[in-house]
This record gives structure tokens, sequence and C-alpha cells, in this order.
């Protein structure tokens, strides 16, 4: 399964937020096998939101939007999805429903458009904050307080799968430009995908869907490379 995420804000753009949700959810889809091969970062904004939502929900299996819910005259996040698919928001009576029975907030207490979601959208409630999230046709949208994300994330985890791919690390502690016979042989014999991560060593992570293949190719790359000494 192919994953575009999308996370919003200026914020992120700017540099003053970090996004962690995206490295969060990478991680996360990753483990459940499925593949995220975007992440796009995106102002608040509603036309550009609405843009990218429909590129890549014609392009990929999934999107996952985080960002931007909730009443504040910047979150326009469930505008922009809601115009990619033509809709209106609307008032989510199943969410205001939600919020009075779990949340104990009354219609009186929450913010003009707390609730609203684009129309005909399933309803995600939030139960670590209070702004819903939805998900329309393959487009799932989550808040961007990272907790909240998680927790919502979590309640659909399960509509995110594919073949679980196995991962083992070799260390080198060898320039990267000297292995790089070794990482071309280790592709060459074995059925396995190759990444090479320099930082104070070389990490060269192998990946396959065959546990076996996997193994027996880290056995014999780590056989050929110096391996760093131990503390
Ligand atoms: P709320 O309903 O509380 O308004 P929200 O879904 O509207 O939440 P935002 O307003 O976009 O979320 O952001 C809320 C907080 O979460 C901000 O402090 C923001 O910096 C942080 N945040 C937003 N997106 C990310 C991200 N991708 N990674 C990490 N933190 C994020
Ligand atoms: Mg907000």
């Amino acid at each position: 399964m192919r994953v575009a995420l999308v996370t919003v804000g200026d914020e992120l753009l700017a540099g003053d937020t970090v996004n962690t949700n995206a490295a969060w959810l990478g991680e996360r889809l990753t483990e459940r096998g499925a593949t995220v091969e975007r992440v796009t970062v995106v102002p608040d904004r509603i036309g550009e939101i609405a843009r990218v939502v429909n590129e890549y929900r014609a392009e990929y299996d999934a999107v996952v939007v985080t960002g931007g819910l909730g009443p504040t005259h910047d979150d326009v996040t469930m505008d922009g999805v809601a115009a990619a698919f033509g809709r209106e928001v609307t008032r989510s009576e199943e969410a205001l429903a939600w919020l009075e029975e779990y949340g104990g907030y009354s219609h009186e207490d929450l913010a003009e458009g707390t609730a609203d979601i684009p129309a005909g959208a399933e309803m995600l409630p939030n139960r670590e904050g209070v702004a819903p999230g939805c998900v329309l046709g393959s487009v799932y949208v989550l808040p961007g307080v990272p907790d909240e994300m998680k927790t919502m994330f979590e309640a659909v985890a399960d509509r995110f799968s594919g073949e679980r791919r196995h991962v083992e690390t070799v260390e080198a502690d060898e320039p990267e430009s000297a292995l790089l016979t070794r990482i071309r042989d280790v592709r060459d014999r074995f059925d396995v995908k190759v990444g090479s991560y320099p930082g104070e060593t070389v990490e060269i992570k192998l990946e396959s869907t065959d546990e076996t293949e996997v193994r027996e190719a880290a056995a014999w790359l780590a056989d050929r490379v110096e391996k760093p000494e131990k503390e």
C-alpha cells in the first residue's frame, strides 16, 4: 500500500516546529508494511491543501493529512480537504454528540466550527483533544498536536497494511566511498534493497520481504567490512 503524507502548517515551513508527525507516521506506517512515498508540507491555505490532496489521492492508495483542525482562523484543513472533493464542510452531529457524551462539552461550550468536517465524511473522535478528524475516501485527516494525532492514527492503523519488510543493519568503520564495490556486490548477489547512511560510521541498511534473504545478505556483508571497535 502506497501512502502520501501531507503535513499542514505555516510553522512547519518556517522551521518553528519540527515535523515530528511526519517522522512518527513514516515509522508506524512502515512497520505496518505500508510504503510512504511522499511527505509534503503545505501552508495553512485552502487552495494549496486542496491541490496537493487531489493530486495525491489520484496517485496513492491513501493520503494522511495532519494539522490545521479546530476552529481558529488559521485552521483550514477541513475546508481544503472538502474543496478537494468538491464538497461543503458541515457540522458533524456525531462529533457533537461524542463531545457531549465523552468530552463533557455542551454545544454552547464549543467554538463555532469546532465540529465541522466535510459532508459525507466518516468522523474520527479526538480522544486526546476536541477537534474531530475524519476519513473521506482514501484521505485521512488527523490533528496536528502530536499526542492527538498518534491516538487518532492508532484507531485507524489497521486500515494501513502491506507486506512486511525485514531490515538488517551492518555498521562499517570505513569511508563510504571505499565501500561502493561491496555495496554493489551485495546488491548483485542478493535480492535486497540497500541504503547507505554515513555518519561517524556508515550504516548499511538491507531490506527485503524475505527474512532469510536479508539475513544472509547481512551476514555476507558483515564478513567483508571493517567493524567499529567496541567501546
Ligand atoms: P487544535 O485542534 O488543537 O487546534 P490542530 O489540529 O489545529 O490542533 P495545529 O493547529 O496545526 O493542530 O497545531 C497544533 C500544535 O501541534 C502546534 O503547536 C503545532 O506546532 C503542532 N504541530 C502541528 N503539526 C505538527 C507536525 N507535523 N509535527 C509536530 N508538531 C506539529
Ligand atoms: Mg489549530
